[in-house]
């Protein structure tokens, strides 16, 4: 059985085996997660999304994927990128519910057993919190997984409530 916990929080503070990064598909950095994560992980994580950029995804990270990289100097092992799709009016829940099965998978691969979600897409790409929560929520339900903790680390009171009324 996976625990699905909240907290509202930094996701960078957290001590788990893996943490989840909301980033985008250049994999080289950007602002509000990803640049938290980049900035208190230090330059050997940058070090890694390069290499897979000149590696396996010479066309960036596709929507809905993930890959995994060192933690760097973060508490944790592994971060875990992914990218979530932008909203629009219509649009297909698939690829975001495809960030938390494919993150969990990677994190299976790893051998991870406590990992941490923001709320992906939330963000600059707009995605409503009240569905992203009852996506991200749905997703991980469904997945089966060795991972034991499944942390949603929210970053205000917004997130925190809309992921708290999903986990009723
Ligand atoms: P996206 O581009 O996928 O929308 P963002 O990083 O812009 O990703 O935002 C995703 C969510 O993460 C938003 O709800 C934002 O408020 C939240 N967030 C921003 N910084 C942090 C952080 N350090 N820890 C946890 N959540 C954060």
């Amino acid at each position: 059985m996976t625990a699905l916990t909240i907290v509202r929080g930094d996701i960078t503070r957290q001590q788990v085996d893996a943490l989840v990064n909301a980033a985008n598909s250049s994999l080289l950095g950007g602002g509000g997660v990803d640049g938290a994560i980049h900035r208190r992980g230090g330059p050997a994580i940058l070090e890694e999304c390069r290499a897979l950029r000149a590696s396996r995804y010479g066309r960036g990270l596709p929507t809905g994927q993930a890959v995994a990289t060192t933690a760097g100097e973060l508490d944790a092992r592994w971060v875990i990128h992914t990218v979530g799709p932008v909203w629009r009016p219509g649009g297909d829940p698939s690829l975001l519910a495809s960030c938390y099965r494919e993150s969990l998978r990677v994190a299976d691969e790893l051998g991870a057993r406590t990992v941490a979600f923001p709320a992906v897409s939330t963000g600059v790409y707009r995605w409503p919190m009240q569905d992203a929560a009852r996506i991200a929520v749905d997703t991980v339900r469904g997945v089966r997984t060795a991972v034991e903790e499944v942390r949603f680390v929210l970053f205000d009171d917004r997130a925190y409530e809309a992921f708290a009324l999903q986990l009723g």
